[in-house]
């Protein structure tokens, strides 16, 4: 990630394909938005894995040979959504660039295998988002399937994952699960796909700003000519010109960042990272130390038969620490979250002290 300073890969187009004439309008549409990257594809699902029947779930064939016309009329290279291995046979039939595995396939090995079947020994660009809850091995297995059929040209999507009640966004990004899956397959291209994160047109901007800074290789976003008539996915859809301008007002960092870097930057920058690599030599200390205090405290509390987990104690600790947190400018959720986890671990070395001591007891 990071190594480009302009717009990466985008993969656009509406949410479904539904006529002929809405999927060409939107293809010329895209014009300006696509000549601002050197890899473009534009996309348009023509098979849709609905959540529950009777909801509308693609044309299907048909709109294969719309995609056709949009190679041949725009020059643009085309994708589709396959979920199944008939439908990769159609789309290979039919000069389909490249095909994408959804979140709801992505979530299902014996599917994703009967897809990698199918896609052997092929020379096809292939994408796979992430399957819809937040199971990165599950992410991974897919991937290693179709790598397993020895495809060459593979694609992460991120496109957040599905929770349980209401949230911001549609499907919240946790963000670290995408860097892990980076740091799974260092050398694949990773997108974001904004539209099935956020749900909302007006928060894909924002989204794919986060992405490109977070070193993203390229967007996948969903485009339409007229988003309100759109007959799925119609509130996050955004039309060709709002793209453009999204994409207009991209601001895109590398890792040495713009224009160059003078001495004084880079001395800077050293400077102020000396002195986080001191801090964190310093949180690593101070967490031992409290660690070791904990063993000694589970070593008393066992002398004196006293139970491991004090509640009203926790409780304590944790209002004072986190309102006091607070007040230095933390963010509430991320020191209630870190005390968890310190609590968590303290309470792990209290019951190996008890249970070390108690085998020495018998021995
Ligand atoms: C889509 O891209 O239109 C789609 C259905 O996405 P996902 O599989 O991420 O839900
Ligand atoms: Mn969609």
């Amino acid at each position: 990630m990071n190594k480009h300073v302009q717009l990466p890969g985008l993969i656009a187009g509406p949410c479904s394909a539904e006529t002929r004439d809405q999927v060409l309008e939107t293809a010329r549409a895209l014009a300006p938005a696509f000549s601002r990257t050197q890899n473009a594809y534009f996309r348009a699902s023509l098979w849709k894995p609905r959540t529950r029947p009777g909801d509308f779930e693609g044309v299907g064939e048909i709109g294969l040979s719309w995609l056709s016309d949009v190679k041949d009329e725009c020059g643009l290279a085309v994708a589709t959504e396959v979920a199944h291995p008939r439908h990769v046979d159609l789309a290979l039939n039919h000069g389909v660039d490249l095909l994408w595995v959804g979140a709801r396939t992505t979530a299902s090995p014996f599917l994703v295998q009967e897809l990698a079947d199918a896609l052997k020994g092929v020379d096809i660009a292939v994408a796979v988002k992430n399957p819809m809850h937040a199971d990165l091995m599950l992410w991974a297995g897919a991937v290693e399937r179709l790598e397993g059929a020895g495809l060459q040209k593979i694609i992460g999507v991120h496109r957040g994952f599905s929770v349980h009640g209401q949230d911001k966004y549609r499907n919240p990004p946790m963000w670290q699960l995408a860097i892990d899956f980076k740091d799974l397959f260092p050398d694949l291209p990773l997108y974001c796909d904004p539209s099935h994160i956020t749900g909302r047109s007006t928060a894909v901007a924002g989204v794919s700003q986060k992405a490109m800074d977070l070193g993203f290789d390229g967007l996948m976003i969903e485009s339409h000519v007229e988003p309100d008539k759109a007959w799925t996915d119609a509130a996050q859809q955004v039309t060709p010109a709002a793209l453009d301008h999204l994409l207009s007002e991209l601001i895109f960092r590398s890792v040495q960042g713009g224009g160059g870097r003078s001495e004084a930057h880079v001395d800077e920058l050293e400077n102020m990272r000396a002195e986080l690599d001191l801090l964190d030599e310093h949180l690593i200390g101070l967490l031992a130390r409290r660690m070791e205090i904990s063993g000694e405290i589970g070593a008393y509390k066992r002398d004196r038969k006293m139970l491991i987990l004090q509640t009203e104690r926790w409780n304590q600790i944790l209002n004072d620490h986190v309102g006091r947190a607070v007040e230095e400018g933390l963010d509430r959720s991320f020191i209630t979250s870190l005390y968890k986890m310190i609590h968590q671990a303290s309470i792990g070395i209290q019951s190996r002290e008890m249970s070390v001591r108690s085998v020495e007891k018998e021995n």
